[in-house]
């Protein structure tokens, strides 16, 4: 066999300097860690959303278009006729797409702490990334410095994450407002989290023309899908469809999340029940000594724990067969700081009651 030897300089600086994403082992574990809905569904609707995948074609590609799941998306989530919807496997995808269209030289800002992807995927592809950090007393937006740095670097894409991850909380929007009209590019508003917020840009949409709101399925309960999707004007989601990859949303996924948007209701009811026991799960951590829960209009909880001790309270959860997210290494603004979604009632007791043993350890 012909070996090659590969050089370094076969690949972007910028790529041989990334870290794979990297996602922690949680067989056999209360997977408390990545924001899913911990509900699967009942078993009569289990066995009708089967019924409708025994008739998929699935010897043919999918709907290039996913034309059925789009017109369900719409009518579900009452989507304006004037505005397109961009599909993409999983938000992540649409971030991607956003930036690939970009040109080289473009910038792009997100306030910091954010989501990851933001960042690693404009390093991937050699964009400039501003990071405008959060208000320490309350991770609000420090809208001085976000107009300061939009005036000096004039950043192409601006993404704002509504609420934010990792700190849960929900932006001002006056301040939201300032930078869509700062803005000179696109700004991005994220609503990942918005089924728990109850808070929406999707009606100003028709006010800002550099306005697009991303959304996802993955954290309603359909993570498994990948299935994001990004509303506005049509002039920008057609010249971002050109590069997106034909059938990015496989046939299962079309049928799935159609099928399951047609029953948004037990939806709505599980993301209910995860909203009530926030409420249980936020009051339980403040009750811990030296532990404080920062509130929270996402399904996740940002804790910060004493001073050098979220490394060892993170290891012993882990050990007690509790995984979440130790966020503490990122330093900055989350020093001392753990992620914990929420779960099921029996997971969030699991949890608290392995988190009370931890302090003590
Ligand atoms: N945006 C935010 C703010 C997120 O937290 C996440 C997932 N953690 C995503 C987007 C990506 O979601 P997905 O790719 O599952 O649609």
């Amino acid at each position: 066999m012909k070996s090659v030897v590969l050089s370094s300089s076969l690949f972007r600086p910028e790529i041989l300097a990334l870290s794979a994403y990297k996602v922690a082992d949680a067989s056999g574990m209360v997977k408390l860690d990545a924001m899913e809905n911990p509900y699967h569904w009942p078993e009569d609707i289990k066995a009708a959303w089967l019924a409708e995948l025994q008739d998929c074609p699935i010897n043919r590609y999918p709907d290039p278009e996913a034309r059925q799941l789009a017109a369900t998306l719409r009518e579900v989530e009452q989507i304006p006729a004037d505005f397109d919807i961009l599909l993409g496997n999983g938000s992540d995808e649409i971030i991607q797409m956003l930036l690939m269209a970009l040109p080289p030289t473009a910038s792009v800002l997100a306030p910091a702490p954010g989501f990851v992807m933001y960042k690693q995927l404009s390093d991937s592809l050699s964009l400039r990334y501003h990071a405008v950090p959060l208000v320490a007393d309350g991770f609000g937006l420090d809208l001085p410095a976000l107009l300061a740095t939009i005036a000096a670097h004039q950043p192409s894409v601006i993404f704002l994450a509504y609420p934010n991850n990792p700190t849960a909380n929900l932006f001002d929007p006056a301040a939201m407002i300032a930078i869509i009209e700062a803005a000179h590019g696109l700004v991005v508003i994220d609503e990942a989290y918005a089924p728990f917020a109850h808070a929406t840009f999707m009606d100003k949409l028709a006010a800002y023309d550099n306005l697009l709101v991303m959304r996802t399925v993955s954290k309603l309960g359909l993570a498994g899908l990948r299935l994001g999707y990004l509303v506005g004007q049509p002039k920008w989601l057609g010249e971002l469809n050109k590069i997106r990859l034909p059938y990015n949303i496989n046939s299962l996924t079309q049928i799935t999340a159609d099928f399951a948007l047609r029953h948004k209701p037990l939806f709505d009811g599980q993301t209910q029940r995860i909203c009530e026991q926030r409420a249980v799960v936020m009051e339980h951590i403040n009750a811990l000594p030296g532990l404080l829960a920062y509130p929270s209009a996402a399904n996740f909880i940002l804790f910060k724990t004493p001073s050098g001790q979220a490394d060892a309270i993170f290891a012993a959860l882990k050990a007690q067969g509790v995984l979440i997210k130790n966020l503490s290494p990122q330093g900055g603004l989350l020093a001392d700081c753990l992620r914990v979604t929420v779960g099921t009632p029996e997971e969030n007791a699991a949890f608290l009651q392995a988190l009370g043993q931890s302090l003590k350890d």
